[in-house]
């Protein structure tokens, strides 16, 4: 609708920072699903103020969530893989390697603290990706702290 593209004043919650404003403007993103894929127009309202880091956020899901979600699953199977080696051939071999995995994998989600808009809808997309950046940390920290245990 066109003279839905103009209005810039709509109450609601800013999908930046998640707080109430019923002065928002409308930002028409391309939006994929849950798996990166199939973009599809999708409105969202943010302040003004907002509008640029939101833009950004969303852009940087739309270019890098494809990435994330395949480094997630490579993770995911090389600590299985890591965790066969512990398990069958070596304790220290596979201990390192799931360690060396895990704070790489932290790193990843402080470097890219991108999540679907489900989340983001929920709870603002500033809140999202400080959420994000935070687990990222703790992962490194168990990272480090599994590679603490392959030296006993
Ligand atoms: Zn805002």
């Amino acid at each position: 609708m066109v003279e839905a593209k103009n209005e810039s004043k709509k109450e609601g919650r800013c999908i930046w920072c998640n707080k109430k404003s019923d002065s928002l403007r409308q930002v028409v993103i391309m939006k994929g699903n849950r798996h990166a894929l199939h973009p599809q127009k999708e409105i969202f309202y943010v302040h003004m103020s907002h509008e640029v880091e939101f833009r950004s956020f969303a852009n940087k899901v739309k270019r890098y969530g494809k990435t994330l979600l395949s480094l997630l699953w490579l993770a995911i199977f090389l600590i299985a893989g890591f965790e066969i080696i512990l398990l069958t051939y070596n304790r220290v071999v596979g201990l390192i390697g799931i360690s060396i995995v895990t704070a790489l994998m932290g790193l990843v989600l402080i470097t890219m603290p991108l999540s679907s808009m489900k989340t983001v809808q929920k709870i603002g997309a500033n809140m999202t990706s400080k959420l994000i950046r935070t687990a990222g940390v703790v992962v490194v920290a168990v990272g480090i702290w599994l590679l603490t245990l392959s030296y006993y």
